[in-house]
């Protein structure tokens, strides 16, 4: 396993290997860049099969990040973490309180919150060894689940792609298949959408949570595969990444892809396929932006929510802008998005850089 030669590997100020015998505790921490501020992003506990994978996924989740939050304008950097899900049975609140150590340890360079497999209550364990952790549920400036948020974000990042993809704003009549529909962040989505009158198609493996949108908003349930080849208007990708990929591109009828999860193209190459497609893609880590504009609140130690409705509101704004250039100048909207990225995170870089010079 090489890292600085590891193909995801983009200039990553650091990358922290943290173990701890005692709890098992295998982790691997992604500081992409803290040229904004403290990097922030969150910690995934995974069944990783060895530690290349996790590897791999810090590195390009701590990038996403950096993208992420210098899209949406936040005074910090961007990271990540992961954790290998130790196999058997193990002592949770004793693993995460040692993950905290290791967060400790960077002084403040690494600010982590929950994702995928950790709860807010495994941040309460990390809190006991670090202050450089949110997403808590309680305590003076508490901003709760961010998937409400995030969904808010990505409801109207469709909205903005409908409008250039289906020449329309308003959903009411249009086809929307939501995959991992049942999640935090689908729940929420499917009841925005509903509200705006989009029919519904949803998938997910958690068939009760399906089966509640079905009979809440007349929900079409379809099977995990079968919502690629779904006849509608918008594709709503809200569980795993890497799912816009040669195998799928072909089935795809939908004229926009826009949804909260996390690279969703299997490689930066999907892009230049999508467009030749005719389909609008929103870049995932613009409109997917709601839950950490939610936790800077909490970052900053005092909860807003009329400022979270204002960076909503920029949000719309800057994926306007991307998907306008987009079609202006016939480039896919996902490399458009990474070259703003990019060029704002070197701004910020060298103002830093003046600064302490
Ligand atoms: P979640 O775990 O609550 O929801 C994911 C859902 O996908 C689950 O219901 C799961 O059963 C389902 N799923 C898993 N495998 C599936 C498959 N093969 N086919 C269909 N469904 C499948 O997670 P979440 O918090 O709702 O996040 C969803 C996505 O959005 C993730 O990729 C996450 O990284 C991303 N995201 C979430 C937030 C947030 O605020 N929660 C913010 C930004 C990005």
């Amino acid at each position: 396993m090489s890292v600085l030669e590891h193909v995801s590997f983009d200039n990553h100020e650091k990358v922290l290997f943290a173990t701890d015998e005692t709890t098992g505790l295998k982790a691997v921490i992604g500081v992409h860049s803290t040229a904004s501020g403290p990097a922030c992003g969150g910690c995934r506990m995974w069944s990783y099969p060895n530690s290349d994978a996790a590897l791999t996924d810090v590195l390009r989740l701590s990038q996403g990040m950096s993208y992420k939050n210098i899209m949406a304008d936040l005074p910090i950097g961007g990271g990540k973490s992961v954790i290998m899900k130790p196999e058997g049975a193990f002592d949770r609140k004793a693993l995460f309180e040692a993950f905290g150590r290791a967060v400790e340890s960077l002084n403040g360079q690494y600010i982590t919150a929950e994702d995928v497999g950790v709860s807010p209550d495994d941040m309460m364990a990390v809190r006991r060894s670090t202050e450089h952790v949110v997403g808590l549920p309680e305590g003076k400036a508490a901003s709760g689940d961010p998937s409400p948020v995030t969904a808010e974000g990505v409801y109207r990042g469709i909205m903005v792609a409908a409008e250039r993809g289906l020449g329309k704003r308003d959903l009411s009549g249009v086809k929307i298949a939501i995959q991992g529909a049942a999640g935090h962040v689908g729940t929420y989505l499917a009841g925005h959408l509903a509200k705006a009158g989009a029919e519904l198609f949803v998938t997910d493996i958690n068939q009760d949570g399906l089966e509640k949108l079905k009979a809440e908003y007349g929900a079409t349930i379809v099977g995990l595969d079968e919502i690629y080849d779904q006849d509608v208007d918008v594709f709503a990708p809200c569980a795993l990444g890497s799912i816009i990929n040669p195998d799928t591109i072909d089935r795809i009828k939908a004229k926009v892809i826009a949804g909260a999860a996390n690279n969703q193209l299997a490689t930066r190459e999907m892009g230049a396929e999508v467009l030749k497609r005719g389909i609008v893609y929103a870049p995932d880590y613009v409109i997917n932006a709601g839950g950490i504009i939610n936790v800077m609140g909490e970052i900053a130690g005092d909860f807003n929510p009329e400022w979270v409705k204002g960076k909503l509101d920029g949000l719309e704004a800057t994926l306007g802008e991307i998907l306008d250039q987009s079609n202006n100048e016939g480039r896919p909207s996902n490399i458009i998005a990474d070259e703003i990225a990019r060029q704002r995170i070197e701004e910020k870089r060298a103002a830093k850089l003046g600064k302490v010079a």
